[in-house]
């Protein structure tokens, strides 16, 4: 049996992109050598095959939410895996909203798409994705996890999933973009790995001036969107997790905030074991 491992393919919270920063959010979970894909950040595809994967291998893509950092994506990874040559089917979990992501990106490359079925003799790309637009529960099941999910406050969007992936004997949660949220403690209970969005209480006034310009709601949207460090580690503390890593890093200014001081603000709460992931980050479980 191979090793059961996360692999963060991007880490970073929030849709802005310069020179030298990590990709937005997006992560694999593999199980018994097969991965399953959380979120469809930008740069999902090229982190995806630079982690060692084929893109052959996917066949379940689960989306924790429809903001642009986790979805922007889902169209070009999809498309791309068509064109490399892809399993037969492709299961797509998301909240309301998926099939119209799926839709919107079809019509939207309806030239190529057709042009390719037709000069390439391609089967249609719309025929091996289907989407399972997911509520709370169990989301699905297969030989190798079980997979439910719940629902957490982030912000004004609605429809935001955590998701539990439950194999054998390993418990893995990622808990999506939220704000503190108490039922996420009772959801990872004794987790054998937390992945938590983490937010840098001392970054956000540095950022919300920094763009007070393009976005001057910013501080309010993300202190009713996020979760700080103390209060991620609060969760883990709480649900007894065995390991807590940060991904979705808010700011990602690390040569203001590099990840140590996540790490250590953390610390502050619990003395368990926190790691602040970065990406390609491998973490075993
Ligand atoms: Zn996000
Ligand atoms: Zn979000």
């Amino acid at each position: 049996m191979s090793k059961n491992k996360v692999v963060l393919l991007g880490t970073k919270g929030g849709p802005r992109m310069e020179k030298g920063l990590s990709w937005s959010t997006s992560s694999v979970i593999e199980v018994d050598g097969h991965p399953y894909i959380v979120d469809c950040g930008l740069g999902v595809t090229r982190q995806f095959v630079e982690a060692g994967y084929s893109l052959s291998q996917i066949d379940n893509i689960f989306i924790t939410h429809h903001h642009s950092d986790h979805n922007l994506e889902f169209g070009p990874l999809i498309h791309t895996l068509w064109t490399s040559g892809t399993s037969d089917k492709v299961k797509v979990y998301g909240p309301k909203g998926t099939q119209n992501l799926l839709d919107g990106f079809l019509k939207s490359l309806e030239i190529d798409i057709n042009v390719r079925i037709e000069d390439e003799k391609q089967r249609d790309l719309a025929s091996i994705i289907h989407v399972a637009e997911i509520s709370e529960g169990l989301v699905m099941e297969d030989e190798r996890v079980k997979v439910s999910s719940l629902k957490v406050v982030h912000g004004l969007l609605e429809n935001c999933f955590a998701f539990k992936f439950e194999t054998e004997d390993k418990k893995v949660v990622f808990s999506g973009d939220t704000i503190y949220y108490p039922p996420l403690i009772e959801f990872s209970r004794d987790a054998d790995l937390l992945i938590h969005e983490v937010m840098l209480e001392r970054g956000i006034d540095v950022i919300a001036k920094r763009l007070s310009k393009v976005k001057p709601n910013l501080k309010e949207h993300l202190m009713i969107s996020h979760t700080t460090a103390e209060d991620a580690a609060r969760v883990a503390k709480d649900a007894n997790v065995k390991h807590l890593a940060f991904n979705h890093l808010v700011p990602h200014i690390p040569k203001d905030f590099p990840n140590s001081e996540f790490v250590k603000a953390a610390k502050k709460v619990w003395d368990g074991k926190i790691t602040a992931g970065y990406d390609l980050c491998e973490i075993d479980f």
